[in-house]
């Protein structure tokens, strides 16, 4: 297989087939070899592992991917790109599937493929403009992901790993908290892509396990959620609507907040993944 991860090999790819760099699907391909063995080296792949690709674009992760791993399956949105791709990177460990990644049932798709439960990881240079959805449907998916290894925006790979208190902290940071164990693996420059982005960037590792609170997922985001829809009010005020949607009178939304010795004036990005569960958990009892 050809060596993509270079600006020339990509500028000529583009001259040659008439392409352009599309800025509304977040097209930036990564030019810099050393970025991508970082990338690889964390998914921890071998010759058993399949590997699920969000938005192969030219290929730069694509190949050397199918070196490591029994199965590449990515998955690439501009029908473009996914022509060059089935043409260049033709391999029996390759398969390129043209579609919205959001919108597909991924289960399906790697069952089609013939997945049967092989180690299975998540590997993406993720568009800029669906980064969060894209994270939390892999989160979400209940597929039994080994790794997930994305490139994103330097402020998402903040928000994603935030701790309470700070300004970058949200129901995205306790997302990757309740699935997984989170890193930072290295950040990146807005110049290693062909085009440059206007941000920075940043290589995001997400080990997922077991949560480790035990109140209901459903009902413990619907708490989440609602206390981060409105940053500024007090948890107090920002749940609610939701406690009168339970049944609940403010008596025991006032109730179970003490009983996790919450402060009535508290606000909902000082809690830790730990208080949200009790709290939800202490709420439910009211329902
Ligand atoms: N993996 C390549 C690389 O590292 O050079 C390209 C990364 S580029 C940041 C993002 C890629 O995702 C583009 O190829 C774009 O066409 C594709 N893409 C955008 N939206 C998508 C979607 N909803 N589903 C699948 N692919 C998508």
């Amino acid at each position: 297989m050809e060596q993509v991860t270079s600006p020339s090999y990509v500028a000529r790819m583009m001259k040659e087939r008439g392409l352009a760099a599309k800025k509304g699907l977040g097209q930036n391909f990564l030019v810099d070899r050393n970025i991508v063995g970082r990338i690889l080296e964390n998914a921890a792949l071998d010759g058993e592992s399949w590997v699920l690709e969000i938005g192969p674009g030219l290929g730069a992760l694509t190949g050397p991917l199918a070196e490591r791993a029994a199965q590449v399956v990515a998955v690439e949105i501009d029908r473009e790109l996914a022509a060059v791709l089935r043409e260049v990177l033709a391999h029996p460990r390759i398969a390129i599937v043209e579609g919205d990644a959001l919108e597909m049932d991924w289960r399906e798709l790697l069952e089609d493929m013939g997945w049967r439960g092989q180690p299975l990881s998540l590997v993406a240079n993720l568009p800029y403009y669906i980064t969060s959805p894209l994270i939390m449907k892999a989160l979400e998916s209940g597929l039994p992901f080994t790794s997930i290894v994305v490139m994103v925006q330097k402020e998402v790979a903040e928000r994603m790993l935030a701790a309470p208190g700070s300004k970058d902290y949200g129901v995205l940071s306790l997302a990757v908290q309740y699935y997984a164990e989170g890193s930072l693996v290295m950040k990146v420059p807005r110049t290693v892509f062909l085009p440059a982005p206007k941000v920075d960037s940043a290589v995001v590792r997400l080990l997922p396990r077991p949560p480790k609170v035990s109140a209901p997922r459903k009902e413990l985001f619907q708490v989440i959620r609602a206390a981060f829809q409105q940053r500024r009010k007090t948890l107090r005020n920002a749940l609610k609507a939701l406690t009168v949607e339970w049944g609940l009178g403010l008596e025991q939304l006032d109730g179970a907040l003490a009983r996790c010795g919450l402060e009535p004036g508290v606000r909902g990005e000082r809690l830790s993944l730990e208080e949200y569960s009790q709290l939800t958990e202490e709420l439910l009892k009211g329902v």
